[in-house]
């Protein structure tokens, strides 16, 4: 691909240079960003809404650049070659089940015994399916099952007991410590699996940066499936659609965690995922994003990174 920096805005010339627009999908409203030269286009999300009033949608070549930087310097790597599929891996059911158990010495238990009592607390990880690991002492792992019930991998993470809150930044995977060549880890949701059950066919999904706050949340608020991208880069939709094609035709609404503006484009985690959900909606995934801690929130609860479940355990 040519720098997107490139791209300017495609000049009219007739019906077949105008697009249907990802937000109000109105069909020949949508201007593009082409390559002057090579009549190359970005990405079909990025481009203005020629309705400016009514709807209004603008996502530029610059914030192009901005929400994946280095896209052009891969592209142009990577794009002299066909690109190999590598198929994700598969991890065994039976290290999964072997690992829901010792739940005495496993933190993030201990921490939600003290907040919902024992039997809530193993119901939530059942459900999860998060286990203990020996990595280190008092560590949880999130194992990450897609719907069609494979085991993508687990993610090792180790909590206080007391506070809840994270013990070191340290973090790692199942695959990697048992030191498996070649393991392709291909992240899925987590709880994806809980998209597939009977009983929540019909449900509204909400998606949360941290997998703890989704467990967490699912205790106060059942009405919904309660899903973790794994963190604020991970909802992805422009570089990783996969990840997100069982959200398809479902009802979602995003719950960002609070933040202050990074220092590299001055994004709170809100305004990224708002930007992300445009690219979501153009995949057919009918998308909001919840504005319900921005509205309430304090300076320190921002600085903080305040989320949903400290929202729900306040209230
Ligand atoms: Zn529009």
């Amino acid at each position: 691909m040519k720098n997107p920096i490139e791209f300017t805005l495609e000049k009219y010339s007739g019906k077949k240079s105008r697009f249907t627009c990802p937000k109000c999908n109105r069909a020949g409203e949508f201007t593009r960003y082409v390559h002057p030269e090579t009549g190359e286009r970005l990405p079909p999300y990025v481009g203005i809404c020629n309705r400016k009033d009514k709807c209004g949608y603008a996502y530029s070549n610059g914030d192009y650049i901005r929400e994946n930087p280095g896209a052009h310097a891969n592209e142009r790597i990577t794009s002299a070659l066909p690109k190999p599929v590598i198929p994700p891996s598969f991890m065994n059911w039976a290290l999964l089940s072997k690992s829901m158990s010792h739940y005495p010495e496993n933190n993030l238990y201990l921490f939600l015994c003290n907040l919902v009592g024992m039997k809530e607390a193993e119901a939530i990880l059942a459900k999860y399916y998060v286990g203990t690991s020996k990595h280190w002492a008092g560590a949880s792992v999130y194992w990450q099952v897609d719907l069609q019930s494979n085991v993508r991998s687990g993610k090792v993470m180790l909590y206080n007991s007391e506070t809840g809150k994270r013990q070191h930044k340290k973090q790692t995977w199942v695959h990697a410590v048992m030191g498996l060549k070649g393991f392709n880890l291909s992240q899925c949701l987590f709880g994806e699996h809980l998209l597939g059950l009977e009983e929540n066919r019909e449900k509204g999904v909400a998606i949360v940066e941290s997998e703890k706050t989704a467990i967490i949340a699912s205790r106060f608020i059942d009405s919904v499936v309660w899903l973790a991208t794994g963190g604020l880069e991970l909802l992805n939709p422009a570089t990783n659609p996969a990840k997100f094609k069982p959200l398809i035709g479902r009802q979602v609404i995003l719950y960002p965690d609070l933040s202050l503006p990074n220092s590299f484009n001055g994004d709170t985690a809100f305004k990224s995922w708002t930007r992300k959900a445009e690219f979501l909606r153009f995949m057919g995934v009918k998308v909001t994003v919840s504005e319900l801690l921005e509205n309430v929130a304090t300076d320190e609860e921002r600085e903080n990174g305040f989320d949903i479940a400290d929202y729900l355990i306040r209230k």
